[in-house]
């Protein structure tokens, strides 16, 4: 294959979406020369090459056709998004389970805020001024935005704007600047987008392949083997606790007419919540493991 035969996947060169990015597309089975400063990074054992770029160029690269794939948070596709004659428009293939975070406005602590109309007539500084934007008119509320393409925390404190709009994952950043988040305007995480398909031939052929090893990669990781011990009379109320699961495994446990073991795979994330319930209607002995493989 020469290299316009190759699948071109665009990932974040350096930033907080990188590491995962690429341990994905090792995971995936590609393997790569990294240089030290390199665009491009070779993959050795398929015809799969990798793009590395700031975060914010994806989606333009995805359509203007440069990349087939990319690697990127929802929140920088909907605010980068181009669109017109000739462009590709880029559409998700699969969320990733990594880089969640959420588009919070905030204010400083003596801002009471209540609703979107207290934002009426004030400054608020955001990176994301397209998104904030659609968010403002969606509430009919008509605001003066400012963007700030960094630092965007500190535009309170500077007399730049009376509210902030950024990116929240922990909330630290916004507690050290004295800023309390008063509402979500949009939850991200990182996205699989797609350009257009290759019509058929080899290409297509590794870009199926890729993808779905992708989706797996993907259901592996939120899938999780579930063990636990149960009081018969709950067994109804445990299998509608456990997230995502197919019909659970119920085994008897020797000398115990009242319990049983159930085991159960999940396909989805399971949380302490989870736990607490399934612990509330009487379960004991939880276990939770990661599942390696799966052939569905
Ligand atoms: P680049 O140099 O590539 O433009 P950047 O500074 O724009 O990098 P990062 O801070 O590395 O970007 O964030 C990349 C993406 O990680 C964000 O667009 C977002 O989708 C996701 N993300 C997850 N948690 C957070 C967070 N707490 N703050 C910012 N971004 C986050
Ligand atoms: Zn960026």
């Amino acid at each position: 294959m020469d290299t316009q035969d190759r699948i071109k996947v665009a990932v974040q060169k350096s930033g907080r979406l990188t590491e995962n990015s690429l341990a994905l597309l090792r995971t995936c089975g590609l393997s790569y020369s990294r240089g030290t400063d390199q665009l491009i990074c070779f993959g050795e054992n398929m015809p799969v090459d990798l793009l590395l770029v700031r975060d914010d160029d994806i989606p333009s690269l995805l359509a203007e056709g440069v990349c087939d794939l990319g690697i990127v948070g929802l929140n920088v596709m909907l605010e980068k998004a181009v669109d017109g004659p000739g462009l590709v428009r880029p559409r998700e293939v699969a969320s990733l389970g990594f880089g969640q975070c959420r588009l919070s406005l905030a204010a400083p602590r003596d801002f009471e805020y209540r609703n979107a109309a207290d934002l009426c007539g004030r400054r608020i500084a955001t990176s994301y001024p397209r998104v904030l934007g659609a968010w403002l008119a969606e509430k009919g509320v008509s605001a003066d935005v400012v963007t700030l393409s960094g630092a965007v925390e500190i535009a309170p404190r500077l007399g730049r704007a009376d509210v902030i709009c950024d990116l929240v994952s922990t909330g630290s950043t916004l507690a050290a600047n004295d800023l309390v988040e008063a509402e979500v305007v949009m939850e991200s995480r990182a996205v699989l987008m797609a350009g257009d398909p290759p019509e058929t031939g080899a290409r297509a052929d590794w870009m199926d392949r890729l993808i779905s090893r992708i989706e797996g990669v993907v259901r592996v990781r939120e899938s999780k083997y579930i063990m636990l011990h149960a009081p018969r009379s709950q067994l109804d109320e445990i299998r509608r606790l456990l997230p995502g699961s197919e019909a659970p495994t119920v085994i008897p446990l020797e000398g115990r007419d009242d319990k049983v073991a159930v085991h159960a795979v999940c396909r989805e994330n399971v949380f302490w919540e989870t736990l607490e319930g399934l612990k509330a209607v009487g379960a004991s002995s939880v276990l939770v493991l990661p599942v390696e493989k799966m052939l569905a």
